[in-house]
């Protein structure tokens, strides 16, 4: 099996520590090519059962000029192009307006998004579920995956659901 994805979400919550946890892991080959490529393949994980390739998402913000309009547009494209789009949040964020504006576009497509809530070793567990309830009223997400990248928790399950939409 194998396909194409996209891991997007804003700075800092974890998509390089993600990224970096599953490379360690298996056999990566990463592509260090400038932004302005379009479509660039970041990452492709290649194990016994598969491929995953990962590819990066340039600008995936309101348009506020005419760059960042062409950054999204490619960002809407990838979408349409890949098997799965991966939305990584925060356990304690919120769906702020840059991201409602991801989800209004991924509502305009069929491929699938899965919400993975990372840094869930920062709460409780009995704060989880709560956490899980907030982000399930926001869009109707395929699976909402908790992990902790850091800690490699959960990162595992990940990749196995991963496979089920390549
Ligand atoms: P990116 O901007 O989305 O690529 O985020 P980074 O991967 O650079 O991570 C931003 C910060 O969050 C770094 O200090 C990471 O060490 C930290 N971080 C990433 N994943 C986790 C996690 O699972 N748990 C905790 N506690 N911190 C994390
Ligand atoms: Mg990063």
């Amino acid at each position: 099996k194998s396909g194409f994805v996209t891991l997007i979400g804003r700075p800092n919550v974890g998509k390089s520590t993600l990224m970096n946890h599953l490379i360690g892991q298996k056999i990566a080959i990463t592509s260090n090519k400038p932004q302005t490529t379009r479509n660039k393949i970041q990452t492709i994980l290649t194990e016994e059962r598969g491929q995953v390739i990962f590819i990066d998402t340039p600008g995936i913000h309101k348009p506020s000029h005419k760059l960042g309009e062409y950054m999204v547009n490619t960002a809407e494209k990838t979408f349409k192009e890949v098997d799965v789009v991966l939305f990584l949040v925060e356990p304690n964020d919120f769906i702020g307006k840059g991201d409602s504006y991801i989800l209004e576009q991924l509502q305009k497509i069929k491929t699938p998004v899965i919400l993975i809530i990372n840094k869930i070793d920062t709460v409780k567990k009995e704060e989880l579920l709560t956490i899980i309830a907030k982000y399930q009223k926001q869009y109707d997400f395929k699976e909402i995956i908790p992990i902790s990248a850091l800690q490699g928790e959960n990162t595992g399950q990940l990749i196995d659901i991963l496979y089920n939409y390549l």
